[in-house]
Parts: C-alpha cells; sequence; structure tokens
C-alpha cells in the first residue's frame, strides 16, 4: 500500500510497543532515572508530592526531585497504600539511555518477544534489530499541522460514505479484504476533537466495526488511531479474513504490506456493502466509489 500518504509507518511501530506488556514496575522506573545524577542541584520540592512511605520506598535521588520540576511535562500518579507518589516521565534523552543500557555495543536491542509469537511475520532467525536512533527534539511537523496546507481538508468531501460532519473512505491497493478510513470533515486531531464529534466517534466507530464483521469471510475489525504521520485525525479500520489465524493481533498491518494486493473489485464492493449498511443504521450517504 502507499505508504507515504497515510503515514503506515507509524502503525507498524505502535502494535510492536502496545503488543508489549509494561516492563518494569513503578519502583524500577524510578530507579532508572537515578544514574542521571549528575549534579545534585538541590531539592524542589513541591513538583513531587511524596508521602513518608513514598520516599522511602522508592528512595528518590535528591537530583531527580530537583530536576523535575523544569522539565516536567506529565506526571503518573500511584498509590502506594496510604501514601501517593507522582513520579517524573522520563526526558527523551533520558528513555534513550533508559533503553540503549539494554542493546548491545552496536546498539541494537534484542530481538521482541512478538517475533516469537505464532503469528510473527518473520522467522527469528537471521533477524536483527535495526540500531536504535537517538531522539530528535523538537520533532519534525507531521503532514497537515497547518490546515492550509492538509490533503485530508482538501478531500472533506470525498469517500464511500459521508455525513456533515465525518466521512469514510476505502484505502487501495491493499492485502487484506478492506481497509477503510474514517476522518472528520472539518480539521481536528483526536485530543482536540468536540465532546459531540468524540462521542459521535464512538457510535460510528461501532457501526463501522459491526458492518465490516458482518462481510462474508471477514472475521474481525482491527481499529488503530495512531496519527505519527498527519495532523488530521483519521481511523484505520482493517478487515482480517476469515480462518487465517497467523493474522491475528498487532502483526496485521505488517502482513498486509507482505501480503499480494486483494482484488480491487471486490473490495470495492464490500466497501460498498459497508457504506449502505451504515447509511441505513446511522444515517448519511452512500456514495459511489468514483467519488473516493
Ligand atoms: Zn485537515
Amino acid at each position: 500500500m502507499n505508504t507515504g500518504d497515510y503515514g503506515l509507518l507509524d502503525i507498524e511501530e505502535t502494535p510492536a510497543r502496545e503488543g508489549r506488556p509494561v516492563r518494569r514496575p513503578v519502583r524500577r522506573r524510578v530507579r532508572a532515572l537515578r544514574p542521571a545524577r549528575a549534579g545534585a542541584r538541590g531539592l524542589g520540592g513541591d513538583d513531587l508530592l511524596l508521602g513518608q512511605h513514598g520516599v522511602r520506598d522508592v528512595d528518590l535521588g535528591a537530583d531527580l526531585i530537583s530536576s523535575g520540576h523544569r522539565r516536567l511535562r506529565k506526571t503518573i500518579t500511584r498509590s502506594m497504600g496510604a501514601a501517593s507518589l507522582t513520579i517524573m516521565a522520563l526526558r527523551p534523552d533520558e528513555f534513550y539511555d533508559h533503553a540503549r543500557a539494554a542493546a548491545d555495543d552496536e546498539v541494537r536491542l534484542p530481538l521482541a518477544r512478538m517475533t516469537g509469537w505464532n503469528i510473527s511475520p518473520f522467522e527469528a532467525d537471521g533477524l536483527r534489530v535495526s540500531v536504535l536512533r537517538p531522539p530528535v527534539v523538537p520533532e519534525p511537523p507531521r503532514h497537515g499541522e497547518d490546515p492550509a496546507d492538509c490533503d485530508e481538508c482538501r478531500s472533506r468531501n470525498e469517500g464511500i460514505w459521508i455525513n456533515d460532519r465525518w466521512r469514510l473512505a476505502r484505502i487501495p491497493g491493499v492485502g487484506v479484504p478492506l481497509v477503510l478510513m474514517l476522518y472528520p470533515r472539518d480539521h481536528y486531531d483526536m485530543a482536540d476533537l468536540p465532546d459531540e464529534l468524540a462521542a459521535e466517534l464512538g457510535v460510528l466507530t461501532t457501526h463501522i466495526v459491526r458492518h465490516v464483521q458482518a462481510l462474508p469471510h471477514i472475521s474481525r475489525a482491527h481499529v488503530y488511531r495512531i496519527g505519527d504521520g498527519s495532523a488530521h485525525l483519521h481511523v484505520w479500520f482493517f478487515a482480517r479474513p476469515e480462518g487465517q489465524s497467523q493474522l491475528y493481533g498487532s502483526w496485521l498491518p505488517v502482513w498486509d504490506d507482505l501480503l499480494p494486493e486483494y482484488p480491487a473489485d471486490v473490495a470495492e464492493a464490500d466497501a460498498t456493502a459497508v457504506a449502505r449498511a451504515l447509511t441505513a443504521s446511522y444515517g448519511g450517504t452512500a456514495q459511489t466509489p468514483a467519488a473516493t
């Protein structure tokens, strides 16, 4: 499929992250910060809200406490019995150092546990992990950060289905039986959606999943929202073919990229069936494929 238009790179990466269990309990994450001990700068005081038990249990370094006040972007609060602990998120350089500590001399991490799953499209033998690159901040802008340059805004009337606020399009050239994309017609990212549209997104997502899964020989509709490639909200729906249990789970977008293109006329007919079912169940208008 055309990865450039739709930012598939972030899709390939995200399942890998999502598929991993949380690696470290709170206590270990805090200790991982302690090596950044260069230059004690004194206690900042009010940025870490530590109960006495919390201080003793996690043994926070004074430098960690002090440096957090200026760079704190988000916090995680955990209950520790009667005490409450607020923990700082890792800075980009701290995150890189933390990951690099687990890498080899070439800065390659060990193979993911996911490659050992029986749904992995790759056999572990002969695979090697890419060199882990250091963080780049600030991050480069995504496509469409300025709505004036946003392709999705220019395509606000296109798709197999449309209503006043949303449109649904079929993504051509894919390997799975059907990939659909839901967009707000106006320029919103997910975090910016007004509550009314957010509520509608939930209902629409449910209806689309229901209609995709009602197609012949489709077992599941996987739903992804990633958003690293484009600033305009776009929600993916991947149809997983019936019986193809090797395509279970978070490897599906990678399998999709490996598979030959699914017959376009069949995908188009399935997309039309979904659009008509959505019109019947939710309203809006099914549009002809030529408008897609
Ligand atoms: Zn836009």
